[in-house]
């Protein structure tokens, strides 16, 4: 039971109340004065933390918490310690408040936390203020994750933060849902070098530059498995992000293009024909629309009826 548990804490942590008190008398080292007061304190929060009336803004024990990570800045501090200095069940919210809301460095491992600058993150904090406005606005999930990704449109957002806004629940497939149905061009870790993990950039909300609408044919797998085989390089202008960038294209980006098939029908191909990665190469977004133009007028030249079908 967990109220047992809770009332054999506090009697053991009487005896070293009792222990303490002569402890001081004789004055014992500091670091046993710490500990048994520590302890002590941890005992009291457990035994009536819970039933006692809850601070009208919560910010007493989050002022608590904060003042004694600064004046252990640096050091490694166990979160039994952060729940007897705050006298609060709690604690952990307010470590990620201090670390969201407010931009504090707070590093964790292993149920150990770590302040590593006494003073806030400016840059950090005004993030989390744009998350949680986008959060508490009223668009539908999917037009929140697009508000994220276009502030500003460029920039990377991270899958943790993009998840955040929709209240908490894995937004990877909203983000899918803009790049395969939407056509907008966002860069995952799959398509670019310079992403990592679950970041995502959103390149342009201009709807001339939106994806090759034949490209959610090829699942993620593939289209990693080929764009890391050519580096993320254009087969055609042999230009990768970075390159294409300094040289001044407003819009880089990589699409597969498949060597053989027709571009406009690519879903009249038979499924692993389509896949195989043996016929598919990387084209950045300017080559693929010079090669399906191309490709389109051979096909007029050649078939000049086929034309009046469209
Ligand atoms: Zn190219």
């Amino acid at each position: 039971m967990p109220d047992n548990d809770a009332y054999s804490q506090f009697e053991r942590s009487l005896s070293q109340l009792a222990e303490l008190r002569d402890s001081v008398a004789r004055q014992t080292d500091a670091d046993f004065v710490f500990a048994a007061a520590q302890r002590l304190q941890l005992a009291l929060a457990r035994c009536y933390g819970g039933q006692r009336p809850r601070a009208a803004t919560g910010h007493g024990a989050r002022g608590r918490i904060l003042n004694h990570f600064q004046e252990h800045l640096g050091e490694w501090i166990t979160g039994e310690e952060l729940a007897a200095v705050s006298g609060i069940g709690e604690w952990a919210r307010r470590v990620r408040e201090l670390r969201l809301e407010q931009g504090y460095r707070i590093d964790e491992q292993d149920r150990m936390y770590r302040l590593m600058a006494a003073e806030p993150d400016g840059a950090a904090a005004r993030r989390w203020q744009k998350l949680s406005t986008i959060r508490r606005g009223d668009g539908t999930p999917k037009e929140r994750v697009l508000a994220l990704l276009s502030e500003p449109v460029g920039a990377v957002v991270l899958g943790s933060e993009l998840s955040y806004v929709v209240g908490g629940r894995d937004a990877s497939p909203l983000v899918r849902e803009l790049r395969d149905d939407d056509g907008l061009p966002i860069d995952s870790a799959i398509d670019c070098r310079d992403l990592r993990g679950d970041a995502f950039r959103l390149l342009s909300v201009d709807p001339t530059d939106r994806r090759d609408e034949h490209q959610r044919l090829f699942p993620e797998s593939v289209r990693a498995e080929v764009f890391s085989r050519d580096n993320y390089t254009c087969w055609r202008c042999r230009r990768e992000r970075a390159t294409a960038l300094a040289s001044g294209d407003r819009v880089f980006y990589v699409q597969i293009h498949h060597l053989h098939a027709d571009a406009d029908h690519l879903d009249r191909w038979p499924l692993a024909e389509l896949l195989d990665p043996a016929a598919l190469a990387t084209y950045c977004r300017a080559c693929l629309l010079d090669e399906h133009a191309t490709a389109r007028r051979a096909r007029r030249r050649a078939n000049p009826q086929a034309t009046a079908e469209g």
